[in-house]
């Protein structure tokens, strides 16, 4: 059989982590098979739809990279193909017209509840033989079949079984022309030739009325699959209050791709005790059957120690492409400083984000304008002074210009008077970073350059001038 899926967001907000999860497991179990994905755009709730929300889907998927070989299709664009099957299934006889007024459905409605029934459509003009014109005002009813019973194995969470009778004659074409949305949904569906619906577990409910439609159809009835909800921490349904919100705002936030596909992917799915998973990885193991029927709750704190993992583990010029990003976003100049890579080996180990690194990389290319008052109070004092300007000595003479021999003039200076390397190396650090914390010395001199620590030893030694002379 021909594996084919789909992703079908409505655009009426961000793409969340909920449908990313639902992408990325339809897009794995097409991958892992071979076969292919599918991007919808189910956009037929047109006051609720918006470009912008369409543009952040599309935004979403590019960023996570997930790649579709068909589409985006559009709903809206599809009209004339929804209108000409419910025309044809006029004429077959599995779909009616319904003239009942809003009036009578009303007080059909409020007649079954007062009864203690579930509220649904009574059937009325089902085989009603009044003969009304054209342009009366009606909807379409798909004859749903009023005996039996709906069974589909999904393939999450096994077997599920739904009386016919508990499912009216519902309304796939509305009393303005339009096709209503679990209508659109089948003939999508069908024309896409879709082997697997893999879909939120929301969606139960629709199948059924689906299956009876598809069936009338005459169309192949694809597997389907319902994957549970996402939880906040707290146990309640994941929501804006969590911090859920659209996967644009985790690269926003620092995270790398990788480590959202990584983390989504586990969350609520497992392969033995593995919890690192390349592409590839997924790729290979991904199975429906290993999804979790239950809910899963989001744990940013896992989800950070995911990035903190990429960003340590995958190619520093890769890490580095994203880092780039946040680099500019803070309007950080890297002309006349380090290779982003080098910063992603300098700072991978102390950052949990890219947003954290591009914050504190700032000192590599621009001259900041303050010391870090706590740290200059601590380390820029009088005594500094002499350890200061002898390793500026070292320093400057220092060719080629490497780590190694910048840690030689360091340690080189610390023995000379005689004192710990911390002598040295921490009025050092607050001299050319600003600040009391960085990676290695060595490392961090160097990568900083040689003309410009000189310059802000040159700083620092002024600075401490200037204390001494106040006393
Ligand atoms: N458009 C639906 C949603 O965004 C998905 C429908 C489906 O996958 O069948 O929830």
């Amino acid at each position: 059989m021909k594996i084919k899926t789909r992703f079908a967001p409505s655009p009426t907000g961000y793409l969340h982590v909920g449908g990313a999860r639902t992408a990325l497991y339809s897009w794995l179990f097409s991958r892992h098979a071979g076969g292919e994905f599918v991007l919808r755009i189910e956009d037929t709730d047109l006051e609720r739809s918006t470009q912008e929300a369409i543009d952040a889907i599309m935004a979403g998927m590019n960023w996570l990279n997930l790649d579709w070989d068909e589409g985006p299709y559009f709903q809206t664009k599809r009209f004339d193909r929804y209108n000409a099957v419910i025309d044809d299934m006029l004429v077959q006889g599995t779909a009616y017209r319904c003239y009942c007024s809003k009036v009578r459905l009303d007080a059909l409605r409020e007649k079954q509840m007062a009864n203690g029934e579930k509220p649904r459509y009574d059937g009325h003009c089902r085989d009603s033989q009044c003969s009304h014109t054209d342009d009366e005002p009606h909807v379409v009813r798909f004859r749903n079949p009023q005996e039996g019973s709906v069974i589909f194995d999904d393939n999450i969470r096994g077997p599920i079984e739904f009386s016919n009778q508990e499912l009216d004659d519902l309304i796939i074409r509305r009393t303005d022309g339009a096709p209503t949305y679990n209508f659109c949904v089948v003939v999508d569906d069908w024309d896409m030739e879709i082997s697997h619906v893999i879909r939120g577990e929301d969606h139960i409910n629709n199948t059924p009325r689906q299956i009876n439609i598809l069936k009338a159809l005459g169309a192949p009835v694809p597997e389907y699959a319902h994957v549970s909800m996402i939880l906040g921490d707290d146990g309640k349904k994941l929501s804006k209050r969590h911090g859920a919100v659209g996967v644009m705002q985790y690269r926003d936030d620092g995270y790398l791709p990788q480590a959202l596909l990584n983390y989504l992917v586990r969350l609520g799915w497992s392969h033995g005790d593995q919890e690192i998973f390349s592409l590839d990885d997924m790729k290979t193991f991904f199975t429906l059957d290993a999804i979790n029927k239950s809910a899963s709750a989001f744990n940013t704190e896992k989800l950070q120690w995911l990035n903190h993992h990429y960003i340590n583990h995958m190619p520093a010029e890769e890490v580095a492409v994203h880092l780039a990003w946040h680099v500019e976003q803070l309007g950080i100049e890297t002309r006349n400083g380090p290779e982003l890579k080098d910063i992603v080996k300098l700072l991978g180990e102390r950052c949990k984000t890219l947003k954290e690194m591009a914050e504190s990389c700032r000192y590599f290319y621009e001259d900041f304008h303050q010391f870090d008052a706590d740290a200059a109070k601590k380390y820029l004092r009088p005594v500094a002074r002499q350890p200061l300007e002898a390793v500026r000595a070292k320093l400057a003479t220092i060719s080629p210009w490497t780590p190694e021999n910048v840690h030689h003039a360091i340690q080189g200076t610390a023995d000379e008077l005689g004192v710990g390397m911390g002598k040295v190396g921490m009025p050092l650090r607050v001299a050319v970073t600003g600040a009391g914390q960085s990676p290695g010395m060595d490392v961090t001199v160097y990568a900083i350059g040689q003309a410009r620590s000189l310059q802000r030893i040159d700083r620092a030694l002024a600075y401490i001038a200037e204390r001494e002379a106040q006393g």
